[in-house]
């Protein structure tokens, strides 16, 4: 049998003559390989390693084969390894009631989902039945999954009550460091994209309106982590106009900003919140939607016209249970607050000093956002070929980085030490003045 290097390249064969990846041009896959990991850290079959400043796509929150987290599944394995999500079932109500305790006063339910993008299709299905409205308000910059049309493609019964292949409204949200308003404070910012959101909801008609759907911190997007204010002014023009307010956490949640939720920072309570990723790291597929006491009673007496057959899959609760046990007994969401305060945020602010790539760095917990720039003054973004060197020198020096457009996002796992942190930080910062030497001055 093939070991090591031989395995690695084995492995890459095959991956690329048989699986079609996703958001990629075929012709033109990446060949890195990942055999195993542990904590902070992965590795390929060679046995070369990485610090994992990805969390992969940002959601091994507390890090990669948690010993608890495996025994928890494997166990369950034994046990039961499937049922129908029209049984009870002691994994799934236990798992509900793990992220309940963490939601705030008024949420008493949770419907469950294979991942992130059916959670937000299954909220924004609860806002339109509960309001009886379609259209949908969200933002330009974000990023809520990957499905949408499948269930108005869908033949039968179970597609009329969900039949809206129209009804999305876009806006922009607040964004600082490149304002869409001509602000020149973060007041002036949060003021203006308010005002030209309720405009919004005005002109398309709020009594179309049935919803705002916003990511409490735009991540894909760049760890646009709103003003002081804005999510309680969204919450206000939802309460004016009688929109469902829904807040997407698959990213943010779960320990990343260094709260159990992300507006647990911003005085805000939504009406409907969906997660994922960190609620059990990704170990086996989870998601679903936290559901307002107000909402859930709407399907009280009626029926609820959605469900997946994985609706609260045994194994995916038994892992969520887990997770969210070990990451309260090792104080794991407390830790990613630690060390953004003491370690990356300091250490990015340095970073920001020294090196002239660097434009903005802003961020929480364990979820911050390099911009780089080609000119500080016009802010210019970095251009695509430097941004893949920078990815590649990453790489080759040891650090697994997650790079999106011209930001280099440093979100790894809640349960990182101050010393990986350091660690993480250094082979950044030398791959940044690399490539800051080198460029045209
Ligand atoms: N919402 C946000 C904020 C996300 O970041 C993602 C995935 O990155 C999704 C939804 C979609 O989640 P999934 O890929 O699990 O469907």
């Amino acid at each position: 049998p093939l070991t090591g290097a031989a395995l690695d390249a084995a492995v890459v064969e095959a991956d690329h003559r048989h699986v079609l990846h996703s958001w990629s041009a075929q012709a033109h896959l990446p060949s890195f390989v990942v055999a195993g990991g542990a904590g902070c850290r992965v590795w390929d079959h060679a046995g070369t390693t990485w610090l994992d400043f990805s969390s992969q796509l940002v959601n091994t929150n507390i890090g990669h084969q948690h010993p608890a987290v495996v025994a928890a599944i494997a166990e369950q394995a034994r046990t039961l390894t499937t049922i129908s999500p029209a049984t009870a079932n002691l994994a799934r109500g236990r798992a509900a009631e793990r992220i309940l305790a963490r939601a705030p006063e008024g949420f008493a339910k949770v419907f469950f989902t294979n991942g992130g993008a059916d959670a937000n299709e299954n909220a924004v299905r609860m806002a339109r039945l509960h309001t009886g409205r379609d259209k949908v308000v969200s933002t330009y910059r974000s990023y809520h999954g990957n499905t949408g049309a499948a269930v108005v493609a869908t033949g039968d019964w179970r597609r009329v009550p969900n039949e809206y292949a129209r009804g999305h409204v876009h806006a922009f949200g607040p964004y600082a460091y490149r304002s869409e308003f001509w602000a020149t404070s973060e007041a002036e910012e949060c003021e203006r994209a308010l005002h030209h959101l309720e405009r919004v909801v005005q002109c398309e008609g709020p009594a179309s309106v049935a919803a705002i759907l916003l990511e409490t911190i735009p991540g894909t997007a760049g760890v646009l982590v709103p003003p002081p204010g804005y999510l309680a002014g969204v919450r206000e023009i939802c309460d004016r106009y009688g929109l469902v307010l829904i807040l997407d956490e698959v990213m943010a949640g779960f320990g990343r900003t260094g709260a159990w939720f992300a507006f647990d920072d911003h005085g805000v309570v939504p009406d409907l919140v969906t997660f994922a990723k960190g609620v059990n790291s990704g170990y086996v597929p989870a998601g679903g939607v936290l559901v307002s006491d107000t909402i859930a009673a709407t399907f009280d007496e009626r029926v609820f016209p959605g469900g997946l057959t994985y609706s609260g899959h045994p194994l995916a609760m038994a892992a969520i249970v887990a997770a969210l046990d070990a990451m309260e007994a090792e104080g794991v969401v407390e830790n990613a607050a630690r060390v953004g305060r003491e370690v990356l945020g300091p250490g990015l602010a340095a970073l920001a000093a020294e090196n002239p790539l660097v434009g903005e760095v802003r961020g929480t917990g364990v979820f911050w956002a390099v911009e780089l720039v080609a000119d500080p003054a016009t802010r210019e973004p970095l251009p695509a070929a430097d941004m893949a060197r920078i990815k590649t020198l990453c790489l080759e020096r040891g650090l697994l980085p997650f790079v999106a457009e011209n930001r280099v996002h440093v979100v790894p796992p809640c349960v990182v030490t101050d010393d990986e942190a350091r660690e993480g930080l250094a082979i950044l910062a030398g791959v940044l003045r690399d490539v800051a030497a080198d460029r045209p001055s």
